[in-house]
């Protein structure tokens, strides 16, 4: 059971959708969206405890998606998702079509990939990274990869490699050397300097596995650039509203905390991570143990769930708690998430 009524599965999207994206949902539907494309992790993919608890049972576009937090490490994840087969199917088909409701990529969307790079260099450098050219440079996940073109431009050598054929055409007709597949396809290539993943190691399906790959096709001490959509930035990215966050191309969701926690098990030391999440993370092992953020994340989501039902924002909140003697404001609190768990 979901851990609001509202979280539970109704079918029904929490945006609204143009026909594109319908299209693609049913097609998806008929032809992916079965019970013998699913994998069940029995365990948590970061500390591999079995003991979980139902969050929720949707996603935004009303696709059946069973959300669980660890009980043990407070990882928030899919209890089922894709096997790679269709995982494949889904982001060579569906993926772009539903997320970004465009079948193609276009001018706009590669010049927001361009600034998004600019971005993350400015970020990087601004981190004490020495970007000194050239560096070999990786972009998993890259879509058209507009967020190589800066580095290109600054003399690194790039490559990146996504799963999604017409976004690659597009990005290899702006002379761009981008590969289709996943990471097994760049094992026999020189190790990368830098490695970005940005907005993408959510996405994948065998956490530990793929991060052991990364960190094999990495240098020494080479940089990995993470950006994840984190737990404790829904109420700035998404309004406050969790169902507006959860999509069911997203396995698993992070804080800072988890995000860290998981990185230091693969010897890969996070060095600067923010909420939001931007993560520099040095390949060499992290030295810094990290315990459980469990507690903290349950308590966060249904604080977030009352914020969101009663339009209250962080300042009142913190009025209220001033102005309200201590006990009667935690009965004040119990009363309000009675009534949302009653909605
Ligand atoms: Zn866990």
């Amino acid at each position: 059971m979901a851990l609001f009524n509202r979280w539970e599965n109704d079918l029904k999207s929490v945006i609204s959708l143009n026909s594109v994206q319908k299209q693609a949902l049913s097609e998806f539907n008929i032809d992916l969206n079965k019970p013998e494309n699913f994998i069940e992790e029995s365990n948590c993919p970061l500390c591999n405890s079995h003991s979980s608890t139902c969050i929720a049972n949707k996603d935004r576009y009303g696709i059946e998606l069973f959300t669980v937090i660890c009980k043990s490490c407070g990882l928030l994840y899919s209890k089922k998702h894709l096997n790679e087969w269709a995982t494949s199917a889904f982001y060579t088909k569906y993926y772009r079509s539903i997320y970004t409701s465009s079948l193609s990529a276009e001018d706009s969307f590669f010049q927001a990939q361009i600034n998004h790079g600019e971005q993350i260099y400015r970020w990087l450098e601004s981190h004490d990274i020495k970007l000194t050219a050239p560096l070999n440079v990786l972009e998993i996940g890259c879509g058209a990869g507009g967020i190589l073109v800066p580095f290109k431009l600054a003399g690194h050598n790039t490559i990146g490699i996504d799963y999604g054929d017409t976004y690659l055409q597009y990005g290899r007709n702006q002379g761009l050397t981008l590969i289709h597949g996943g990471i097994e396809n760049l094992l026999n290539l020189p190790k990368f300097d830098i490695v970005i993943l940005s907005h993408v190691i959510e996405h994948f399906n065998n956490l530990s596995h793929e991060l052991d790959l990364i960190k094999s096709i990495c240098n020494h001490k080479g940089i990995i650039y993470i950006e994840v959509p984190g737990i404790r930035s829904i109420r700035q990215n998404y309004s406050g509203n969790f169902l507006l966050y959860l999509q069911n191309a997203h396995n698993y969701h992070f804080t800072k905390k988890t995000l860290c926690h998981l990185l230091s098990l693969h010897s890969l030391n996070p060095v600067h991570v923010t909420e939001s999440i931007q993560a520099l993370v040095i390949n060499e092992p992290c030295k810094k143990a990290y315990t459980s953020d469990f507690i903290a994340i349950y308590s966060h989501l249904i604080r977030l769930e009352i914020f969101f039902k009663f339009g209250l924002t962080n300042g009142l909140f913190f009025t209220l708690k001033n102005a309200i003697p201590n006990g009667k404001f935690r009965t004040f609190m119990r009363y309000l998430y009675r009534r949302v768990c009653a909605l």
